[in-house]
């Protein structure tokens, strides 16, 4: 009888252990997805609107974030908050909405960051350090750096990077595509520019692309205060990655879910070319190119058949 009882409690409290170790096996699992692991199950859209220039630019692109029900990431040079007060108290007001702020140094000068294969290191680190002390008096938090012009040749861009990263875990170039696992430098994180005289059909595609791969991040730049900015373009590139199933996240949420890719060597990172840059431009105007291009094969076709009609016709009127 005892032995019985005794059996039936132990059969019980085994039953129960089981229970207990396949849910804490499931919230250990729940728990390494969520935090150790992040996986991105979707593709990543990432808009970062350069220079905070003025309140109206800015305020233009929060209106379409607004729209679209996204957050977005500004890109704030220091020293020109400090000009116009209005700048960073909207700047305040979007971060507290769950918008982020991005450093896009202290003072964007092309003197320290147009390197052109010459670096002053020392005047990079002033940057830094005197931006920061601007950020934290004006009571903003970015999380992410935006390189000015970026591009960096070869050279000193080892340099540049040791500073930046003491700073912060990632900062974007102004040049490049798509980002994919293994294809991306996390101190060069490749963007993307949607500018009006741009068709829109060379981010559709890299949209596209993203969905195709399934993982994958495109980093939109827009400069709100330029006059080749387009608020109708960004809304209908923004709506375009939705309904393709993308997921639109600011910069530092989507550095979360991509953080765990494998990275690229600082070594195999490539150049980003003149000749390449063209390349971009003629990939950018296709339709343009091909348009024109048969225009001018058709153009050049009747100009020849008129030619020899004309030729013909006088060489029967001399024959006569
Ligand atoms: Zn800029």
């Amino acid at each position: 009888m005892t032995i019985n009882v005794c059996r039936t409690v132990w059969a019980r409290c085994r039953a129960i252990l089981r229970g207990c170790s396949l849910s804490a096996g499931l919230l250990v699992l729940l728990f390494l997805t969520v935090f150790v692991f992040p996986v991105s199950a979707v593709p990543i859209v990432t808009v970062i609107d350069d220079d905070a220039a003025n309140e109206t630019a800015i305020a233009t692109v929060k209106a379409v974030a607004d729209r679209c029900g996204i957050k977005v990431t500004f890109a704030a040079v220091a020293s020109f908050l400090e000009r116009n007060p209005k700048v960073p108290e909207l700047l305040r007001q979007y971060e507290a909405e769950g918008h982020e702020i991005a450093s896009h140094s202290l003072s964007h000068r092309p003197g320290i960051w147009q390197t052109g294969g010459t670096i002053d290191i020392g005047a990079i680190e002033r940057e830094m350090v005197e931006s920061e002390a601007i950020f934290t008096r004006l009571d903003l938090h970015p999380k992410t750096f935006v390189y000015p012009y970026g591009n960096f040749p070869r050279g000193v861009r080892r340099e540049i990077f040791d500073v930046i990263g003491r700073y912060y875990p990632v900062a974007f170039n102004a040049r490049g595509d798509i980002n994919l696992p293994g294809r991306m430098y996390p101190l060069y994180v490749s963007r993307h520019p949607l500018r009006k005289h741009n068709s829109m059909f060379m981010t559709k595609r890299l949209i596209d692309e993203a969905v195709s791969a399934d993982e994958a991040w495109v980093v939109i730049l827009t400069h709100s205060a330029k006059s080749d900015f387009s608020a109708e373009m960004l809304e209908t590139i923004i709506r375009y990655a939705q309904e393709a199933g993308a997921v639109v996240l600011p910069a530092s949420a989507a550095w979360e879910r991509v953080r765990a890719w494998p990275m690229m060597d600082e070594d195999d990172i490539p150049d980003y070319s003149l000749f390449g840059d063209y390349l971009n431009a003629a990939f950018f105007h296709l339709p343009l190119l091909l348009g024109g291009g048969i225009a001018i094969i058709v153009l050049c076709g009747a100009a020849l058949v008129l030619f020899l009609r004309h030729r013909a016709a006088r060489r029967k009127k001399a024959a006569v």
